[in-house]
């Protein structure tokens, strides 16, 4: 078998250009020749989603680690989890806040407590106890001016339907409107900030899987809400027996479809990882539209697969014996066979 790793930055609507799209592609290269290095090393297909995801978490182009996006009230709170395909372990944690890398914290509650799943402050204090690096509490600049921009132009929308939440919220805050629901394909809806989440998967010269995510979640969130990516099945999943995958989207869409489980099934009955994620984020577009879902995978015979159903999905692919990797920005950008 050969040893590869596939990596995404997101699935969005708006494509990058310029020194930002740049930087993105930067970002996804450094990470699969991180993930790479590990898989050479033979540390195994876990520590080589880890090194991915936490070499995107640092690099600040996506929305992970030091590059999350902001909740309604202007703070950052991120997801995480990865899985081992050989034993179907997995680590995850929600909702967490102050920790530069939680993939490193998912696959800590992975590999020192009993638990699949920590959220919040019992999360962070597992992070502290581990002397976890710190993310720092101020968000970058950059994010800081997207945020203005988004709370803006999200109060000049008349919220909706916001009566009965907003009344749940009432918490004398004026300008805590609730966001309303990012409920894509509803018209004149469309969802905020549904891009540059992190996502890896990985398989090594034995055969084995991992799969790894990590993100910010969606801007303007409500503080407290948890994604599809601290949840196994939805975000993410790995299984020798099938293949692994990583998602990303609309969390609300992927938790109802559980999305990676739908991936891994697609393979685990015969089906490329190409055929498996096209038909996954196509039955996403079925039932919520499109700008829902993207996600990648490799199957147990160590084919990539990536798809998705918004315009734009970062994907970068490195196998053992490749010079460079290959890397895909477009959803429309013709991939090589080996995504077949
Ligand atoms: N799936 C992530 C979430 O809903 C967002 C993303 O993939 O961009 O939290």
């Amino acid at each position: 078998m050969r040893a590869a790793i596939l990596v995404h930055g997101g699935a969005g609507q708006n494509c990058r250009a310029g020194e930002r799209l740049e930087r993105y592609r930067r970002g996804l290269v450094a990470a699969v020749h991180a993930g790479m290095a590990e898989l050479v090393a033979g540390s195994g297909p876990l520590a080589a989603v880890e090194a991915a995801v936490r070499s995107m978490e640092a690099d600040g182009a996506f929305n992970a680690g030091r590059g999350s996006s902001l909740d309604l009230q202007g703070q950052i709170s991120c997801d995480a989890a990865v899985m081992r395909g050989a034993d179907l372990a997995a680590g995850a944690c929600g909702a967490v806040r102050g920790v530069l890398h939680p993939v490193t914290l998912a696959r800590a509650v992975l590999e020192r407590t009993d638990h699949v799943l920590l959220v919040a402050e019992g999360a962070e204090r597992l992070a502290r106890a581990l002397g976890l690096e710190p993310l720092a509490a101020e968000p970058p600049a950059e994010q800081r001016a997207r945020w203005e921009q988004l709370r803006a132009a999200r109060q000049a929308r008349p919220a909706r339907p916001s009566a009965r939440l907003r009344a749940l919220l009432a918490t004398g805050a004026e300008d805590d409107l609730p966001p309303p629901a990012p409920a894509a394909g509803e018209p004149g809806r469309a969802p905020t900030g549904a891009a540059d989440t992190v996502g890896a998967v990985a398989i090594d010269a034995g055969g084995r899987l991992a799969a790894a995510v990590s993100t910010g979640g969606l801007w303007l969130k409500l503080p407290g809400r948890v994604g599809d990516s601290a949840i196994i099945g939805a975000g993410l999943l790995a299984d020798d027996e099938a293949g692994a995958a990583s998602a990303t989207g609309i969390g609300e869409a992927i938790l109802k479809i559980s999305l990676a489980r739908a991936v891994i099934e697609a393979m685990r009955a015969g089906a490329s990882a190409q055929a498996a994620c096209a038909a996954a984020v196509a039955g996403a577009a079925r039932r919520f539209g499109a700008g829902t879902a993207g996600v990648i995978a490799i199957d147990r015979a160590g084919r990539p697969g990536a798809a998705t159903n918004t315009p734009f999905m970062g994907r970068a692919w490195l196998a053992a014996g490749m010079d460079t990797p290959w890397v895909g920005l477009e959803a429309s950008q013709p991939q090589p066979p080996a995504f077949r």
